[in-house]
């Protein structure tokens, strides 16, 4: 579904993404951890065309990436995005942070906007929220919110970069099991996080970053059991 070929990205001397080649199967949960400044979220942002790339092709669904324009717009509409901070609109509610997207975007209707958006917000169990403003609701019921936005419009492929790692600690459960029930109804995902459990539960590979390379990918038992390399034997060294 998403297909990275030889993707090259500099930021002026740092060659923040070296020889990228990833696949991404429709269905598929692809995880993504590595260090600090190893090129993760730099690998999201380009997948969403939010960072332009030096070299190399990005494809979704066998098309390359618009660069501008009508098409651009339609591919971010197929690629959702959950970052770490929620970026709700603060000046509107739940439910129009929800419905606005399909109704400018996707030209949808604002009843059919409504009754889509509630369901959605059902789904992540924030609907009782849906009248409030984001300040209002917890971080982890605005990082919900945030998924149920990014699922309105119906994308392709779901990018999160590190979408937990913003939360209170008792918080983070909820937006992961949120995140999980995505994973087994089929959505295709690729996460950033350091969450080990969200792997082991819910990825089908994980990739291993370091220093703008995938050095690493494998199925997470044996990613987590059993690391080839040196950097990533490390890595999980340290967080494990
Ligand atoms: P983290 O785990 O801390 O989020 P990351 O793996 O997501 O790290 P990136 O944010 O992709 O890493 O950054 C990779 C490298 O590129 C870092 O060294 C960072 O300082 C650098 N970088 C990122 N964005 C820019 C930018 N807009 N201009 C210059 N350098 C940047
Ligand atoms: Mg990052």
């Amino acid at each position: 579904l998403v297909v990275l070929s030889d993707v090259n990205k500099h930021f002026g001397e740092l060659h923040v993404l070296q020889d990228i080649n990833l696949t991404v199967h429709r269905g598929e949960v692809v995880v993504v951890i590595g260090p600090s400044g190893s090129g993760k979220s730099t690998l999201c942002r380009a997948i969403n065309r939010l960072e332009p790339i030096d070299s190399g092709t990005i494809t979704l669904d066998g098309q390359p990436l618009p660069a501008e324009g009508k098409a651009l717009a339609r591919l971010r509409a197929d690629v959702g995005m959950v970052f770490q901070a929620f970026n709700l609109f603060a000046h509107k509610t739940i439910l129009e942070n929800v419905t606005l997207g399909p109704i400018k975007v996707k030209r949808m209707k604002t009843a059919a906007a409504k009754q889509r958006a509630m369901e959605l917000l059902e789904r992540v169990g924030v609907a009782n929220q849906a009248d409030k403003l984001p300040a209002q609701l917890s971080g982890g019921q605005q990082q919900r919110v945030a998924i149920a936005r990014a699922l309105a419009m119906q994308p392709k492929v779901l990018l999160f970069d590190e979408p937990t790692s913003a939360l209170d600690p008792e918080m983070v459960n909820e937006v992961l099991d949120t995140m999980v029930a995505l994973a087994k109804e089929g959505m295709t995902m690729v996460v950033v996080t350091h969450e080990m459990g969200f792997a082991r539960k819910a990825a089908d590979r994980v990739v291993f970053m370091a220093d703008g390379q995938i050095v690493e990918e494998a199925e997470p038992e044996k990613f987590f059991t059993d690391p080839q390399s040196h950097r990533a034997q490390d890595f999980l060294g340290k967080i494990l």
